[in-house]
């Protein structure tokens, strides 16, 4: 970063901009990989190069941050809010109802029946650091002929440890995988974001599309309406720099994460939802589950600010927000059910196992 101002190139020249692409794309074993400005603009070119338009709709969860969603809108598209499995990802027995039971498969397109809408692509979150189910997601897409956008923008280090899809990463098994290096992320440029790609002609269009789509740079030749969505060296430099820690990161979240669950998974009707079996998980965000009491989850946050702790519960649905109204949406259940239920406690790489007991001592004392 010093070295970024001290030459002077802080801006979207300069060295590090490619040096992090590469490196990114090195760590999660893509041939390479495109920086972006956040992650949302990363969805934004992804959900394009989908070839997605304003005739069409893409398949969405309604649990999940809303900037996964607000992209399909940007492009003209409609959403279809699809449920969640036990993983708080989107759920594939629902998916493949839903194909199968609203759905007409002809010419290669599959047509929602009730909107008359081509479903082109899919938006599969990776929430909190977990795994979709990949392995069940990918065969309804290849079947349907669904383009698949990996948002990995909560997942980053996440991949598979056993199965069909044993060392790949999240954001590496769809068409295109999403990165955001906010603050809030596992690392961070400040804002920034990368798509990856096991397709280059995807990443050199990719490419294409953030950085003004310049036929002719000298000459100012422009061949297709681009976006400024580029990262700029002082970023990547830091993201260089983060990308180091990610493993010790990685490392620190896991302690905590096991220290919060033995503790308390042991007090009734409580639990900390367990990541994916036959996947190493980054353990980027631990929520809280009440089982039984709907109630408590408002409760416990209170208490906890009470003790100086910040909380939050798990996001509104989307599909229940202004901007969504009257969107299509398919047996909605399992996200409302977690919707009213999670609480995600402190989960800092900041935080030691003092910081955590502090946490769990107000819970295990909340009635
Ligand atoms: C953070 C996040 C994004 C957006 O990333 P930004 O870099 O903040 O634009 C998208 N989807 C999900 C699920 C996220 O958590």
């Amino acid at each position: 970063v010093t070295d970024a101002v001290e030459t002077e190139w802080v801006s979207t020249a300069g060295p590090y901009v490619s040096d992090f692409e590469k490196k990114l794309a090195e760590y999660v074993h893509t041939p390479a990989a495109v920086s972006t400005q956040n992650g949302t603009s990363a969805l934004h070119i992804s959900l394009l190069l989908c070839g997605v338009t304003r005739e069409d709709a893409v398949i969405v969860p309604t649990l999940t941050f809303i900037a996964a969603v607000n992209p399909t809108k940007y492009v003209g598209a409609e959403p279809v809010f699809m449920d969640c499995d036990d993983s708080l990802c989107m759920d594939p027995v629902k998916l493949q109802k839903f194909c199968e039971t609203e759905c007409d498969f002809t010419d290669g397109k599959l047509i929602d029946r009730q909107t008359g809408r081509h479903i082109k692509a899919m938006v599969v979150v990776h929430v909190f650091g977990n795994m979709a189910d990949m392995e069940a997601i990918m065969p309804i897409a290849a079947k349907y002929n669904i383009k698949v956008i990996e948002d990995d923008t909560e997942a980053l280090g996440t991949y598979y440890t056993t199965g069909q899809y044993k060392g790949k990463f999240a954001g590496t098994i769809g068409d295109l995988g999403c990165y955001s290096f906010n603050g809030n992320k596992i690392i961070t440029t400040g804002g920034g974001g990368m798509i990856v790609s096991n397709n280059q002609e995807l990443l050199d269009h990719a490419k294409h599309l953030t950085t003004q789509a310049k036929a002719d740079q000298a000459n100012f030749i422009h061949d297709e309406i681009g976006f400024n969505y580029r990262m700029t060296n002082l970023q990547a430099a830091l993201g260089l720099a983060q990308l180091e820690q990610l493993e010790g990161f990685i490392k620190t979240k896991e302690a905590n994460y096991f220290r919060y669950k033995d503790a308390i998974d042991k007090i009734d009707g409580l639990h900390v939802q367990d990541f994916r079996d036959g996947i190493r998980s980054n353990y980027w965000f631990y929520s809280v589950v009440f089982e039984k009491d709907e109630t408590g989850r408002d409760r416990l946050i209170e208490e906890l600010k009470e003790n100086h702790i910040q909380s939050r519960p798990i996001w509104e649905l989307i599909s229940d927000q202004i901007p969504y109204e009257g969107s299509r949406t398919y047996e909605l259940e399992r996200a409302p059910w977690y919707w009213h239920r999670v609480v995600n406690v402190p989960c800092s790489t900041n935080l030691d196992a003092s910081g955590v007991d502090r946490v769990i001592n107000v819970i295990k004392n909340f009635k």
